[in-house]
């Protein structure tokens, strides 16, 4: 409803999305959240945006950091108890394993960058290899969902 004052029309920011709405839209027009539940006035939104962007950078860096522990222990675990017999399940399970190792160094690299939000291009390169090393193993498709919420998140970084 257009007043005139342009009150009504005051720009507040989409709590699911993040995209830059209306006070008078009763739902976000690009992602369907009702405004009233999803919306805070812009100088409240930018704040909360802030926190609300660094926390969900935060937790996909958690999830790298799990990843990599996980994938340098067992890599660790697997690959000292494997010890060459010229066997090719042996060889197989040494090179997975040092391929996990792989893996989890460039998932640190990914969750530094998520943590202090800097060089998406860099966390997103490093997320993608780390899952890619890890294909062998099932969990590599958890880390390119990792990637996608990187990339879909990746306005969270500082420019
Ligand atoms: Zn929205």
């Amino acid at each position: 409803m257009e007043d005139g004052s342009g009150g009504d029309n005051f720009p507040v920011t989409c709590k699911n999305c993040g995209s830059t709405i209306s006070q008078s839209d009763k739902h976000c027009k690009y992602c369907g959240a009702t405004t009233a539940a999803a919306a805070a006035p812009v100088s409240y939104a930018t704040y909360g945006d802030i926190k609300y962007s660094s926390g969900r950078l935060r937790s996909l860096g958690i999830q790298a950091l799990l990843w990599a522990f996980f994938a340098i222990i067992i890599g660790f675990v697997v690959f000292s108890a494997s010890e060459p017999d010229g066997s090719p399940f042996t060889d197989l399970m040494r090179m997975t394993s040092i391929l996990a190792i792989l893996s989890g160094i460039f998932s640190i690299i990914t969750a530094i960058l998520a943590f202090i939000r800097k060089g998406f291009a860099f966390a997103l390169t490093a997320c993608i290899i780390s899952s890619v090393l890890a294909l062998p193993l099932i969990f590599g498709i958890i880390g390119l969902f990792v990637a996608y919420k990187l990339y879909k998140y990746r306005n969270d970084f500082d420019q």
